[in-house]
């Protein structure tokens, strides 16, 4: 990671208002349903390495990741026997045993999979292995369809050595609270649980926990809102923000009348001003569809990002900010308190989510944290 003075752009991510996301879900979701935390994708981006011993530590038990590898890093820095962690894409056929060896729980999402966590389970002969049982109800993304889920409860040896834990599905329209879909899918979801009596069960993301409380059932799955997304987008962000991203620029020049700016001459200047050109790039994750239509700040002023965004730069308007405000080493806040990540994912055309798991190796990256935990850096655990 280039240190703070090599690096064209500041990473920072405030750990501690991740933490305190976790526990303003954890309130919503009330005594009745577990909070857990979804940290696939590096914890969107932001490090997972420094964010789930922090959440741990706030009191978070469940942890969700996507693949396997992403639970063998997580385990390292999560050894604690109350931690559990479950893989939501399920063992790829010949990585059964990393799953025991590093006890990590997957989501069987298909009779392949159930068939070889079985078998995996047998030949191991150290009695019923747990796993996740996921059903679809309406995204037709993974898990077993309702007719699956028939030959299952008629033939229980299939799930011989297999100690089912939960029950999980996933919504697909929960970030439209009106969407008819949601309704469905719950009424869909609650009469499976009923029909494999007992499971413990798992519908909602982000959103889902602010759907109502017959969304929550025994487990939510945040990740996003733990991040600073908003989990309710019709309405005010109820979470704190996490990232900040300050852009370096590295030089300002006066521009004027008939110039234009970047690649393709898409930006026409309209008259004297200045341009100030910051050390941020598409290859950075800063996206190059922010082109002409995204923005920085400068302290309070808005500078508009003018002409298109390169592999390794970008180019902003800064005739609004006094001079000694936009010189070669100030900083813009590419995403700060006055454009948090939702505003740069509408200018960009895309979600927060893409945002945050964009965000490139070439930053110099800083975790924060006032708490006991003290100041980390990426890569270096926070002990227990
Ligand atoms: C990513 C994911 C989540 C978390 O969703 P958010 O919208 O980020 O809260 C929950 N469940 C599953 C199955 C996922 O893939």
């Amino acid at each position: 990671m280039p240190t703070f003075a090599q690096a064209g752009a500041i990473l920072t991510i405030d750990v501690d208002a991740v933490a305190g996301n976790w526990r303003r879900l954890a309130e919503r979701c009330g005594s009745a349903t577990e909070c857990g935390a979804v940290v696939k994708a590096d914890g969107y981006g932001l490090g997972a390495e420094a964010i789930a011993p922090a959440l741990f530590h706030a009191g978070c038990r469940t942890f969700f990741v996507a693949h396997v590898e992403e639970g063998i890093r997580l385990r390292r820095v999560l050894s604690h026997p109350d931690a559990t962690i479950i893989v939501f894409n399920g063992p790829m056929p010949g990585a059964e045993a990393e799953f025991t060896v590093n006890r990590l729980i997957p989501v069987l999402n298909t009779p392949d999979q159930i068939a070889r966590w079985g078998s995996h389970s047998y030949a191991r002969g150290a009695g019923p292995l747990d796993a996740v049982l996921h059903v679809d109800t309406g995204m037709n993304r993974l898990g077993l369809v309702p007719a699956e889920v028939d030959v299952l409860l008629d033939r229980p040896e299939l799930l011989a050595g297999i100690r089912l834990c939960l029950i999980m599905s996933h919504l697909c329209c929960a970030d439209e609270a009106g969407a008819p879909q949601n309704e469905e899918q719950r009424r869909a979801f609650a009469m499976l649980r009923r029909r494999l009596s007992g499971l413990r069960a798992s519908l909602a993301n982000s959103p889902g926990i602010f759907l109502g409380p017959g969304f929550r059932f025994d487990l939510a799955r945040p990740g996003a809102a733990l991040y600073g997304v908003n989990p309710t987008p019709a309405t005010t962000n109820p979470m704190a923000q996490v990232v900040r991203l300050q852009g370096k620029i590295i030089q300002v020049r006066d521009v004027d009348l008939p110039q234009t700016v970047g690649y393709g001459a898409s930006y026409r200047v309209p008259g004297k001003g200045r341009i100030a050109t910051v050390a941020v790039g598409y290859a950075d994750g800063y996206l190059r569809s922010l082109s002409n239509r995204g923005s920085g700040f400068i302290g309070d002023v808005r500078v508009p990002l003018v002409g298109r965004v390169s592999m390794d730069l970008a180019t902003f308007d800064v005739s609004a900010v006094p001079d000694d405000g936009a010189r070669p080493d100030a900083l813009i806040d590419l995403i700060g308190p006055r454009n948090p990540v939702d505003a740069v994912a509408a200018e960009a055309g895309t979600i927060a989510y893409e945002v945050l798991t964009s965000l490139g190796g070439r930053y110099h990256r800083h975790h924060i944290s006032a708490g006991d935990v003290g100041a980390i850096s990426t890569g270096e655990p926070v002990r227990a």
